[in-house]
């Protein structure tokens, strides 16, 4: 029986490996795999897939929670941290240099 390789985010989200693709790398032209994992969005459940290299190991992309549909803006982003960040100075927590937010 294979193995299924699956990778769980800090929010829990689990990923799961589905497919490997060929990929060729712009640096020097060699062949490598990307790897294709899929997961399903926290607010709907929609299957959605991203892609890491063969190493994959703490890969940024394993940070994404949501289908394209939900996923936020940047500007949804950047408001987030504002707001986390008035939060904090509220509450007496925010250090600007120790990124200590909570
Ligand atoms: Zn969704």
């Amino acid at each position: 029986m294979k193995k299924e390789i699956s990778v769980t985010n800090k929010r829990g989200c689990v990923f799961t490996l589905t497919d490997r693709q060929p990929y060729q790398r712009k640096r020097d032209g060699s062949w490598t795999e990307l790897l294709i994992w899929t997961s399903n969005c926290i607010v709907c459940g929609k299957p959605f897939a991203i892609k890491t290299p063969s190493n994959y190991e703490n890969n940024g992309a394993f940070a994404l929670i949501h289908c394209d549909e939900h996923k936020l803006t940047q500007d949804e982003i950047n408001n987030r941290r504002r707001q986390g960040v008035a939060a904090a100075k509220a509450a007496g927590k925010y250090k600007k240099a120790g990124r200590v937010y909570a």
